[in-house]
């Protein structure tokens, strides 16, 4: 299958008062369409500045990006991102939120507005597109953030810690969710997190990296023995707990 994202010998160095401060080194990575791949690293390691590198906000000192085969020299439509916090607006109901990206890309068409209507009662949303994020619960403000990032039909997801504000029970939940979501819209994902089980459970290879300067240690390809797997399914499989043991060691989470 032909790759959507390439890495070509990514490196970054961030120029501080302190000094240079070397983030990324040597990232070479190929992810193939409709793939998931998640990337675990310890605190700091760059997995965000990763992710900012993908989606064009911010130019690697070295290296280079390439998306369907073209060299990514700044934001492209053909990536969403979705982030820890997820950004609603306070003010606005949850359609008009899901509609941010479009009204900013001057792109709110008839058919845009039917597929954000679309979206919002395929995932059990459409009740509550006329309510404000205030009255929605984590999980549901999640999924929300998460329309609004398809509604502008990107081919490519970034996901940066995007469950890591939801308490334990949500996450595991909304871990299912967007997992579904993902697969039936027939997204590719590239998801950071410093959280292994999550990385396992939702993932179809994990890419371990190593501390600041982060560079790929190893590579994970995951397949449980399921016919379907489903991240909450996935963790109770025997199979788990071999990549968790694994992945653990080699984070080297010990200082
Ligand atoms: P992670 O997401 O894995 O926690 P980040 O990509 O956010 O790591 O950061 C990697 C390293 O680069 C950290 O040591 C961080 O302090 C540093 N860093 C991130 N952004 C900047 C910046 N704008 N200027 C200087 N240093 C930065
Ligand atoms: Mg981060």
């Amino acid at each position: 299958m032909k790759s959507v994202v390439e890495l070509h010998n990514i490196g970054m160095k961030y120029q501080s008062l302190n000094g240079e401060i070397p983030a990324l080194k040597n990232i070479n990575l190929k992810v193939r369409e409709g793939e998931f791949v998640s990337t675990v690293g310890p605190s700091g390691c760059g997995k965000s500045t990763l992710l900012s590198i993908v989606s064009g906000l911010l130019r690697p000192t070295s290296g280079s990006v390439l998306v369907d085969g073209e060299m990514v020299t700044g934001p492209t439509k053909k990536i969403g991102y979705m982030l820890q916090k997820d950004h609603l607006f306070d003010w606005r109901t949850i359609y008009q939120n899901v509609l941010l990206g479009l009204e900013i890309q001057k792109a709110v068409t008839p058919e845009a507005r039917e597929y954000a209507q679309r979206l919002l009662k395929t995932y059990g949303l459409s009740e509550f597109s006329h309510k404000y994020p205030s009255q929605l619960s984590g999980g549901m403000r999640q999924r929300a953030a998460l329309i609004r990032t398809l509604v502008t039909n990107p081919q490519i997801l970034l996901l940066d810690e995007a469950f890591s504000a939801l308490d334990y029970q949500t996450r595991l939940a909304v871990n299912d969710d967007i997992y579904d979501i993902i697969k039936k819209e027939n997204k590719t994902a590239i998801m950071v997190t410093h959280d292994i089980a999550e990385s396992i459970s939702m993932a179809d290879r994990v890419i371990v990296l190593t501390r600041r300067p982060g560079a790929i240690k190893s590579c994970h390809n995951i397949t449980f023995s399921v016919d379907k797997r489903t991240p909450l399914s996935s963790r109770k499989m025997p199979e788990f707990q071999k990549y968790f043991e694994q992945i653990w060691k080699e984070l080297d989470v010990h200082v």
